[in-house]
């Protein structure tokens, strides 16, 4: 689906006649990718890699690979009984140049897989630029099942494999064109430092100790947060970089220590505005990298509130190429003779339902299993009502149910002849929630989501803050410098009346962030707000988030002051480039588009890191490391092995 520049099949290099004139070298005249009918009769040299080999005898067939395609060599014991000898001495993955002449193929020998495929080199010197040992798995081979841990570690020779080849440099059209956008638009591309002071973006810092001012040390940036704000009170207006955050949390699924963010910013904005600015460039950008996948219009780019989002789908990121809606069934539920309902309902509870079109005859086994799969993330149970094409209900509930209230939860839930209906009651967010992956999982037996469009959706109106138990403070839902709408301005106070003694009770905890996320396809893709930008406000939500005074100038103390100098409202946005390189490639792991990632214990397998320190480098930091208990020494392994 994705035009793959550099597939081996592929269109060569696809360059104008000048543009190949640069891919010239002392050691080739074309790349691999380029030889057409049109040069036929030239002399000239080409190199590469070994891709294939076959030994006829008298002839030799090698393919020649590098980046821009394949091209058939031919060397003959007759014509150049020299070359022969040598090619008969090469093997796969060798780096050889060969001379010859460009000649078309005999006709009904032409390969139309290839883009070169009319042509061949017929050789008159082969050249030998390095040898190579047999590889630790086959390069040429696209479907070879390979152990993850095996290509990792011999990471340069698994990007020299088509299908990874290709996705890395989809990547990197992706960055050009994301650059391109913003040059375009006049944001200026600032880099900022990566040894800087902690910003609290909620995960672990990685630190690295200083050796001029022993016993401090550096944060790594989980983002550039606090610098891309300090950017719009220098007056640039309009940030963006391709910046790479660390942080160090527990690799869950598919997260790396170390990842990628188009972080922008800009000033003078509301949230409409920097939305309107990321959907242009968003579409300006799956355009050019992807122009043969079609964005999802009507709506194109709608806007849920979290609520609505929520409530219609079960999740902050909803994958829209599909229905699957879910309802309020509390009209229809309550009083119907379900005593669970009632229960849930009387407890402040929600009750919610979709229709699975055409499931009404799930077997018991099917219906078993997404039970279990509802159970698994928390539902107490899952009932379902199945309507036959003739209108009959069956449901294990239907005994308990008053006349035609069995009928009117169908109607409520928007089912039809042929539905199956999946309801789940509990705490409000969290059965929806349940019932989001449930939709997901019915999508996804169902095939509905089409594979090709890309489904872009903001969602919006976050909560502003969460109550930490543990702590005893409410907690940025976002981002500790997310604005609040204005009307919810007033919230941000607490019934202590002290704004440094925040309990559960507070308005705060109703207060909407001006906080927008951007989902694709059901994955996040990233999110920003508009900053608060006025002092004063600033440190009230600080202390709502139980910063002291003194702890607020410890840890905020040059933002702080910054916006006492004359600070411009903004607010940006940061979206992951490796889960959009993945969403746009169709891959669901991000290690698939990074060139070097890590494993789930952050181990880099090639290059062995992270790896002991020599005491000497220790001695010079005046630092003194622990050795590993066993359990340290375990539990990074096992989580290697779970592969994830
Ligand atoms: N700094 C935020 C993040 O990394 C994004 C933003 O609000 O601009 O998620």
């Amino acid at each position: 689906m994705v035009r793959t520049e550099g597939q081996l099949g592929g269109a060569g290099s696809g360059l104008s006649a000048t543009m190949r004139g640069l891919m010239q070298t002392s050691f080739r005249d074309l790349t691999c990718g380029d030889a057409r009918p049109e040069h036929a009769g030239r002399d000239l040299s080409l190199a590469g890699w070994v891709h294939r080999r076959r030994d006829l005898g008298q002839l030799i067939f090698l393919d020649l690979r590098d980046r821009y395609g394949i091209t058939q060599v031919v060397i003959d014991a007759a014509e150049s009984p020299q070359a022969h000898g040598i090619a008969s001495t090469v093997r796969s993955e060798f780096t050889i140049r060969v001379s010859g002449s460009l000649a078309l193929r005999l006709a009904g020998t032409e390969n139309p897989k290839l883009a070169t495929g009319q042509v061949e080199l017929r050789a008159r010197e082969v050249a030998i630029l390095s040898p190579a040992r047999t590889t630790p798995f086959p390069i040429n081979e696209p479907d070879a099942d390979i152990d993850e841990a095996v290509r990792l570690k011999y990471r340069y020779l698994d990007l020299r494999r088509e299908a990874l080849q290709g996705r890395i440099l989809t990547r990197g059209r992706l960055v050009q064109a994301i650059r391109e956008a913003h040059h375009e638009a006049d944001f200026v591309e600032i880099e900022t430092p990566l040894l800087i002071k902690s910003t609290p973006e909620g995960a672990r810092d990685f630190i690295v100790p200083s050796r001029m001012q022993p016993g401090s040390v550096y944060a790594l940036p989980q983002s550039p947060q606090q610098m891309k704000q300090l950017l719009m009170v220098s007056g640039f207006d309009r940030y963006f970089q391709i910046a790479r955050c660390m942080r160090d949390e527990d690799l869950r699924g598919d997260r790396q220590p170390e990842f990628t963010q188009l972080d922008l910013e800009m000033s003078f904005v509301s949230e409409a505005d920097v939305m309107a600015w990321v959907e242009r460039m968003v579409i300006d950008v799956s355009s050019a990298v992807v122009p043969d996948r079609p964005l999802q219009r009507d709506p194109f780019f709608p806007v849920l509130t979290y609520r609505q989002a929520i409530d219609r789908f079960g999740t902050d990121k909803p994958d829209l190429r599909y229905g699957l809606e879910l309802h309020d069934l509390a009209e229809a539920a309550k009083g119907a003779g379900f005593a669970v309902f009632d229960e849930v309902l009387a407890a402040g509870g929600r009750i919610f339902g979709f229709a699975a079109p055409g499931m009404a005859g799930a077997t018991r086994r099917e219906l078993d299993e997404l039970t279990e799969f509802a159970k698994r993330f928390g539902a107490r149970g899952l009932v379902w009502l199945g309507i036959d094409e003739a209108g009959a209900v069956r449901s294990p509930i239907a005994k308990f149910l008053a006349e035609g209230r069995t009928e009117e939860l169908a109607a409520a839930a928007g089912a039809e002849r042929g539905d199956l209906v999946l309801i789940v009651a509990g705490e409000d967010i969290h059965a929806q929630e349940i019932l989001g992956r449930l939709r997901v999982e019915i999508a996804a037996r169902l095939s509905l989501a089409d594979p090709a469009v890309l489904a872009y959706v903001w969602v919006h109106q976050f909560p502003m803050y969460g109550w930490d138990e543990e702590r005893g403070r409410w907690d940025a839902t976002h981002n500790p410098f997310s604005g609040v709408m204005p009307e919810d301005e007033e919230l941000l106070v607490t019934v202590s009346g002290d704004p440094f003694r925040p309990s559960r009770e507070d308005p705060a905890g109703r207060a909407r962030a001006l906080q927008y996320d951007l989902a694709l396809n059901g994955w996040e893709l990233g999110g920003g707000s508009v900053r608060i930008h006025r002092r004063e406000l600033l440190s009230r939500s600080f202390a709502l988030m139980g910063h002291s005074d003194a702890a607020q100038s410890e840890k905020f103390g040059g933002i702080l002051e910054a916006f006492e100098y004359g600070a411009p409202p903004h607010g940006g946005i940061a979206l992951g480039i490796d889960r959009w390189a993945a969403l746009l490639t169709d891959q669901t792991n991000i290690r698939e588009v990074m060139a070097f990632p890590k494993t789930a214990s952050g181990s880099d397998l090639m290059l062995d890191a992270p790896s002991p320190v020599d005491s000497a480098q220790l001695e010079e930091l005046g630092l003194m490391l622990k050795p590993p208990t066993v359990a340290d020494v375990a539990g990074p392994r096992r989580a290697d092995q779970a592969g994830s």
